[in-house]
């Protein structure tokens, strides 16, 4: 039980130590609004809300494909997607009343703050490329994510085989770019890109800058439909040889990815079964 002298002691102290009190006091408030004011914003993406995300630029990087940059909510913001993974795109087709959904990988990586970028190739009657194709800067796209099974992880099998079809390659690219840009990572990676013309090979650049960086670590083989002429590379769809030519042959440590349109994708399921490539060698994106 309190008494009048305990009462009296506990004045007598906060009269002795009130400027100290204060003192701690508004350190602690002051080391609270700092904390809040620079940690590191969580990062966008939530696994069951669609959000969305403002356009902050667009342009073409061929005849028929996008280049599409959204701002994120916050400069020192990331995406919040893991290696391998993809988001949804989602919006309502006035023409159908409908939703549309549909899967797209950035091409930035995970660490980047403020923006996230895709390369997104137009369909003729593609209900979403065609939605995507018409946005203006400013305007919004409802996203949400992570999405998919595959998760990438440092030296967890010593050779990639990748195979990709059109924009099947941006899966392809995000895991190359991760891998390579890793210096504790010693993977080899070899990826067979079809497309149709060279003028619809997305990322040439970027993946020839890639080859003469990691000349060791990284090799590319194009097999294109209608190839121009001189053209010393693959001709038609990607087909058995390549793959022994091109890929590594069937083994533990062996990985072969694989991503395009689903004719190609059944293709490749088929071809990889009749190489020899279990299931537990090989992913489709
Ligand atoms: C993991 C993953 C990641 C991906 N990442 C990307 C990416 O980064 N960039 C990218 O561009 N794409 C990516 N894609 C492909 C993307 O998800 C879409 O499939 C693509 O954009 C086409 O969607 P769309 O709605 O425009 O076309 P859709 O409406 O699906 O149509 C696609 C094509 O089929 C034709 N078509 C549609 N309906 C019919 C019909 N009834 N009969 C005949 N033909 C028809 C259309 O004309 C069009 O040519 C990815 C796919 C996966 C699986």
């Amino acid at each position: 039980m309190e008494t009048p002298q305990m009462d009296a002691r506990l004045v007598t102290f906060l009269n002795d130590n009130l400027v100290a009190l204060v003192v701690a006091f508004v350190a602690i408030a002051a080391i609270q609004v700092y904390w809040f004011a620079t940690r590191p914003p969580r990062p966008f993406l939530m696994p069951d809300l669609y959000q969305p995300l403002t356009l902050s630029m667009k342009r073409n990087v061929t005849h028929n494909t996008l280049f599409l940059r959204f701002k994120l909510p916050e400069a020192n913001q990331t995406l919040g997607l893991t290696i391998g993974r993809h988001v949804a795109f989602t919006f309502t087709d006035p023409k159908t009343d409908k939703p549309v959904y549909r899967p797209y990988t950035p091409v930035t990586d995970a660490d980047t703050k403020g923006h996230v970028d895709f390369v997104i190739k137009v369909y003729k009657g593609g209900q979403m490329s065609q939605h995507l194709d018409k946005l203006e800067v400013g305007d919004r796209v409802e996203m949400k994510g992570p999405k998919g099974r595959f998760t990438y992880k440092r030296n967890m099998k010593k050779s990639i085989g990748m195979l990709a079809g059109g924009t099947g390659i941006t899966p392809m690219y995000q895991v190359l770019n991760h891998i390579l840009n890793d210096p504790k990572d010693t993977t080899h990676v070899s990826l067979i890109y079809a497309n149709i013309s060279v003028e619809d090979i997305l990322l040439k650049k970027n993946l020839e800058q890639l080859v003469s960086k990691y000349p060791t670590r990284f090799d590319v083989y194009y097999t294109l439909d209608n190839p121009p002429s001189g053209w010393n590379q693959g001709k038609g769809y990607i087909s058995g040889d390549m793959i022994k030519n091109n890929c590594p042959p069937p083994g533990d440590d062996v990985l072969m990815l694989y991503c395009g349109p689903s004719p190609m994708t059944a293709a490749m399921t088929t071809l990889l079964d009749d190489l020899g490539y279990s299931k537990d060698m090989r992913f489709q994106f």
